[in-house]
């Protein structure tokens, strides 16, 4: 009988929605709570319970993670008005919950695929791992929308708590626009920016950062001017470790990015980042290899894969069909909590659970077995046999559990 491996401060735990919440249960009855004595604060963020609190669970989750400092989150629906018409129930378009969780505990989401050998990128020069650092505050995310429909003029204007004002005009129409205001703030900028040296620090790799200051010369320009401030502070070290960081405009990045071995994080503000993961993600494999974990400035932590709640295998499942989901986002998303969980609370063996946890998925891969997404972007030669997710899983287990029973023994 192997004990349950103990903790001591409840991990924050947000359950989510569609396929990716029939796999957090699976992660959990077959890789989790038969070996921890699992400790966790739920939250069920899963849109109809979002919905029926007026999403007041998914302030409360975050508020949560920020007094416990480690959360895991299941990837949740952000409704449009396609999803109005399939949930008639819904009162509101409720914003998307990371959003939500982000502009509360601010911070800087870092993501990274997770390789294997027998996958090589598509991008052939790509070595090693490309690590996306997202601003998580503000820009388009936080922005405000207009449309109007006669000719007219629009403006922006600052008032201070002063009384002083500073307006700019924003353009004179003839006919329908539409406009928007963003914003953001040298404080999360800077958090950001301290968020990424450190990080750079810490995996030791180079840092880029890129933005369109050629362009938005004021806005961007606040950005590379605060990285460049920031940087003062981080250069010796820079140095010492003899890693780099340097900043470009983005469409140069992009070009240099391809043309890279990779090994180093890339800085991006909220859009970019946003759309340059999916990117970089599938470049290396896929969307479901792919982990985000979100670092706010006083070090809280929120673990979750980077892929959505693939909706298309939920119709699947829905319809009695066994998918062939890839759960391994998310499964490093716990396991990435319980490691950070373990240092904390200095729980040595938390740690090395997640550790094992995580070799079980990588002996898994490498014993050929794997779901349909990975068995199709394996190199040729390589024995494949493609699972569903419960069997994958299964696979998983059964070697998680030889490699605890071996330790014990
Ligand atoms: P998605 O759920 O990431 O899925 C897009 C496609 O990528 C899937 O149809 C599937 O392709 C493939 N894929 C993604 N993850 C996979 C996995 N684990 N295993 C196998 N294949 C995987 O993105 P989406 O369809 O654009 O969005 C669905 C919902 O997720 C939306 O309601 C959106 O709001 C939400 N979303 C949530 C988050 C989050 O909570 N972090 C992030 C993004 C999107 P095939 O169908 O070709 O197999
Ligand atoms: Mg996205």
């Amino acid at each position: 009988m192997l004990n349950k491996i103990p903790m001591t401060t409840p991990l924050v735990e947000m359950d989510g929605d569609e396929m990716t919440r029939i796999l957090w249960q699976m992660i959990k009855e077959k890789l989790l709570l038969p070996f921890v004595d699992l400790k966790t604060e739920y939250y069920d963020l899963g849109l109809l319970h979002r919905n029926e609190t007026e999403d007041r669970v998914t302030v409360e989750a975050a508020e949560a993670t920020r007094k416990y400092g480690v959360a895991v989150k299941c990837a949740t629906i952000t409704p449009n008005r396609q999803r109005m018409e399939e949930y008639p129930q819904l009162t509101q378009m409720w914003k998307s919950p990371n959003g939500t969780i982000r502009s509360i505990l601010d911070g800087t989401v870092f993501r990274a695929p997770i390789l294997i050998d027998s996958i090589l990128p598509v991008v052939r020069n790509w070595k090693k791992p490309i690590t996306i650092a997202r601003h998580a505050y503000g820009d388009v995310y936080k922005s405000v929308d207009l449309y109007t429909t006669e000719p007219g003029t629009a403006t922006l204007t600052f008032r201070g708590v002063s009384g002083q004002e500073q307006t700019v005009t924003v353009q004179q129409v003839e006919g329908p626009a539409v406009w928007q205001g963003a914003h953001n703030k040298d404080s999360s900028i800077r958090s950001f920016a301290r968020a990424c040296f450190q990080y750079a620090i810490d995996t030791r790799q180079d840092l880029w950062f890129s933005t369109k200051d050629t362009i938005a010369k004021v806005y961007d320009g606040r950005f590379k001017a605060i990285f460049e401030e920031e940087y003062q502070e981080y250069q010796a070290r820079f140095e010492q470790l003899g890693i780099r960081y340097f900043y470009t405009l983005i469409d140069d990045a992009v070009a240099r990015v391809i043309r890279s071995e990779g090994g180093f994080i890339w800085a991006c503000k909220n859009y970019d980042g946003d759309v340059m993961s999916d990117m970089v993600s599938t470049a290396f494999g896929s969307l479901a290899m792919m982990t985000s974990v979100l670092v706010a400035p006083d070090g809280t932590t929120e673990y979750e894969a980077a892929h959505g709640t693939v909706t298309r295998h939920y119709y699947r499942h829905l319809k009695g069909e066994q998918t062939s989901t890839n759960p391994m986002a998310t499964i490093f998303a716990w396991s990435g909590a319980l490691r950070k969980r373990g240092q904390l609370d200095k729980l040595s063996d938390l740690e090395r659970f997640a550790d094992q946890l995580e070799q079980a998925c990588f002996d898994t891969l490498h014993a050929g077995l794997m779901t349909k997404d990975l068995a199709g972007l394996v190199e040729e030669g390589t024995p494949v046999t493609t699972l569903t997710s419960a069997d994958f899983i299964d696979a998983i287990a059964a070697r998680l559990k030889a490699a605890l029973t071996a330790a014990h023994v």
